[in-house]
């Protein structure tokens, strides 16, 4: 009869520890498979084209974020002028291209032109991605409203120049935002833009001052683009920073911060930029995310 008890209480233990196994092994299973699903930059051909104004580091930003891109295995060239979208074998075997080109202050002539864009259109439908931050996507090809289509947004003005603002992180769940907490930003531009309402916006911030005081420093032409009139009347706005959204089979990722390139010191920033170009990588390789967000349905 001992010896009947002792043989039961050992094989209750045996299949405790059995299912502690299972349910271990289980959950290795789907950790591993969560981190290979996730997006990855390994062996991504990214065309990495800068400059337009210097007044947002577009040459800098080159030796700030290519050695990152490498590192995770990536393969950049990079241009300081659009006529590589011409070339449809570089565009067809592209995966990404991370854009840093402001049109402020930059001449016609060097900007975008229709050609270039309809390339781009044609690599985006097929799975190319599209990224960047601040004016260099935000504020680009300025004149051509497809393309702010594609973007998702276009700037209008930074009232207060550079000022402090709070990020506030709206979406928690999503891959680029993930274990990502509200945070403080400090002396940068806080971008006010006419934005696309079906993007998926993950961050937002509020402009919160009754007033949003000018530059003594800028010469009246440059405070006749900030917009005075709009400056004054936007308190309590709340304005749409980061969000992603496709493009036929591209994606696209955009951050409205990041005037200057130490904005990227604020860790929260520099991550979801890096996941961003991850994620805006994947369009040839991953299955289609929904990002359509009809904000103002009933
Ligand atoms: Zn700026």
């Amino acid at each position: 009869m001992l010896i009947q008890e002792n043989q039961f209480i050992s094989y209750s233990r045996f299949r405790i520890l059995l299912l502690g196994w299972v349910v271990i092994f289980n959950l290795y299973l789907s950790f591993s498979q969560a981190t290979e699903n996730e997006p990855s930059l390994k062996n991504k051909k990214i065309i990495y084209i800068y400059g337009g104004c210097g007044c947002h580091s577009p040459k800098e930003s080159v030796d700030l974020f290519v050695p990152l891109l490498e590192k995770e295995g990536a393969i950049v060239q990079v241009y300081d002028n659009f006529k590589i979208l011409e070339n449809s074998k570089v565009m067809t075997e592209t995966d990404l291209i991370i854009q840093v080109y402001t049109d402020a202050f930059t001449p016609a002539e060097n900007r975008m032109n229709d050609e270039q864009f309809r390339a781009l259109q044609i690599a985006m439908l097929n799975g190319t991605g599209l990224s960047g931050w601040h004016g260099g996507l935000g504020d680009s090809n300025r004149v051509n409203t497809r393309y702010q289509f594609v973007v998702g947004g276009q700037f209008v003005a930074h009232p207060g120049n550079s000022t402090d603002f709070e990020v506030l992180i709206t979406n928690k769940s999503d891959y680029i935002t993930k274990g990502i907490n509200d945070f403080q930003i400090k002396n940068t531009e806080q971008y006010y833009m006419m934005i696309d309402p079906n993007i998926k916006v993950l961050a937002v911030s509020e402009f919160k001052k009754e007033t949003y005081q000018k530059s003594d420093t800028l010469a009246l032409e440059q405070m006749e683009w900030i917009n005075i009139d709009v400056e004054n009347q936007i308190k309590g706005s709340v304005m749409p920073m980061i969000w992603k959204k496709n493009y036929g089979k591209g994606r696209i990722f955009y951050c409205s911060i990041g005037h200057n390139l130490y904005d990227f010191d604020t860790p929260e920033l520099m991550t979801m930029q890096m996941r961003g170009f991850r994620w805006a990588s994947e369009g040839k390789y991953a299955n289609k995310e929904p990002t359509i967000t009809p904000v103002y349905k009933k």
